[in-house]
């Protein structure tokens, strides 16, 4: 049996994942993941749980930064980028619950039709630029645009993929490129160079590779050799087809620029005449202006800092073992992080213990003990991130006397300093 996965009947395989979701089947693969369609057993709905065996990860120093990269792209809420709900970890997989994109891949649209109309093509290219924009605004790139990461609801809306996944180390990124990719059709020349890049620009460079691929149904650069192919996007090297009109050729060239200095921005992008014009068409209710958009991307805000959770936590703590968050004692133990000086957590700690009547002690390597009786509390801080510690109280003796009046009381002695609890309810 799966770790974290508990059948809840033997004879049709259908698993529960962490008492929550019940699991579907196989959405797709991906490079180091599969991902599957979910219910969730609180509410019903539909999500989409990403499994990231951690044996595939390269090296396990890369895990926490998997998880903080995705824990910041958690905070930016918009109508065209998948949400991620939640994570969850065991010893041997993460699990990434998000939205569920009930019209699958956009790819399969293009394959199918072969190639989009000029409207249409517009429509998920206006879609993507203005979710890429909202995006780097926030300061994030995507960096890995790709037609398997365009995503489409029931609506035929865009929806933007893996963001989260989007600023893994280098390695990892290459090894991806040549296991699951196998081509770098999509990638900027000086992502491709390796030289240091600016995300952003490269999501450009992709959204010209794109919107070739939407109106033409091939790529604009493309050779079974690597070698040639990249000699192809240094230089430029590819042909409009005839029925690509002026305007778009135009949009196309700008974005294809190999020099990511010259190269056109997304926030430029939006200002050109093609790429603003509204959607007409009598089969569509939904009429895109990003005109009209862009005064509500500010309605489409990133989560404040303060409602770190559990999430939060694992993916700040990389030097902890996730699996641990989840399996924390909860009569014995408690944790809350705070974004207080070390000196001021470590004093707040003696200070809510000689007011309860602790004798109070500072313990070698840093933890604070705090005793009555044969009750010994011992409590520790953690530096999780740049002023961010995560601190733990364990009850370490006498553990039966501590019922949970005295959790209260510590709770209340802290309030100062706490950001959020952790553990409570977990
Ligand atoms: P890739 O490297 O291709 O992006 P992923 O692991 O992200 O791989 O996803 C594998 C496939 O699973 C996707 O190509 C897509 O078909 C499907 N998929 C991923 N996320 C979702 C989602 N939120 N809703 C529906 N299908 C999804
Ligand atoms: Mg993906």
């Amino acid at each position: 049996m799966e770790s974290g996965l508990k059948p809840i009947n033997r004879t049709t395989s259908m698993e529960v994942l962490q008492g929550k979701y019940q699991l579907g089947r196989l959405l797709g693969r991906g490079s180091f993941a599969k991902v599957y369609y979910a219910q969730s057993l609180v509410d019903g709905t539909s999500v989409a749980i990403k499994v990231i065996d951690k044996a595939n990860i390269v090296n396990t120093t890369m895990e926490p930064r998997i998880i903080r990269e995705v824990s910041v792209m958690r905070r930016l809420q918009h109508p065209n980028i998948i949400r991620i709900h939640e994570v969850m970890a065991t010893k041997t997989k993460i699990f990434l619950v998000m939205e569920y994109a009930r019209g699958g891949e956009l790819s399969s649209k293009i394959s199918r039709r072969r190639r989009l109309s000029e409207p249409i093509a517009r429509r998920y290219f206006q879609q993507l630029v203005v979710a890429l924009h909202f995006c780097h605004k926030n300061g994030v790139a995507h960096r890995d645009i790709k037609p398997h990461n365009l995503l489409l609801d029931e609506e035929g809306n865009l929806k933007v993929s893996d963001f989260g996944l989007s600023a893994l180390p280098e390695q990892l990124k290459n090894g991806l490129l040549h296991t699951a990719c196998g081509t770098p059709a999509y990638t900027a020349p000086e992502v491709v160079g390796r030289r240091g890049y600016d995300g952003a620009k490269a999501d450009a460079w992709s959204c010209g590779v794109l919107l070739f691929v939407f109106l033409a149904g091939f790529l604009p650069f493309d050779d079974s050799n690597l070698t040639v192919m990249y000699r192809k996007i240094h230089r430029r090297e590819f042909q409009f087809p005839s029925w690509f009109s002026k305007p778009v050729r135009w949009v196309i060239s700008r974005l294809l620029d190999p020099n990511p200095e010259t190269r056109i921005s997304i926030h430029d992008l939006m200002e050109v005449a093609w790429v603003k014009k509204p959607f007409q068409s009598k089969g569509c209710k939904s009429q895109l202006d990003l005109e009209k958009m862009s005064p509500k991307f500010d309605s489409f805000r990133t989560a404040p800092v303060n409602v770190l959770n559990a999430f939060d936590i694992i993916s700040m703590s990389s030097g902890l073992d996730l699996s641990g968050l989840f399996e924390a004692d909860e009569k014995k133990e408690r944790r809350f992080t705070s974004m207080a000086s070390a000196e001021k957590i470590v004093e707040s700690v003696k200070e809510m213990g000689r007011q309860l009547g602790y004798d109070v002690e500072r313990r070698k390597g840093g933890s604070i003990g705090l005793k009555k009786g044969r009750l010994v509390l011992l409590v520790e801080v953690l530096e999780v991130a740049a002023s961010l510690y995560l601190v733990e109280v364990k009850v370490v003796d006498g553990g039966t006397e501590f019922a949970e009046v005295y959790w209260g009381d510590l709770r209340a002695g802290l309030e100062d300093i706490v950001l959020a609890w952790h553990n409570d309810g977990i």
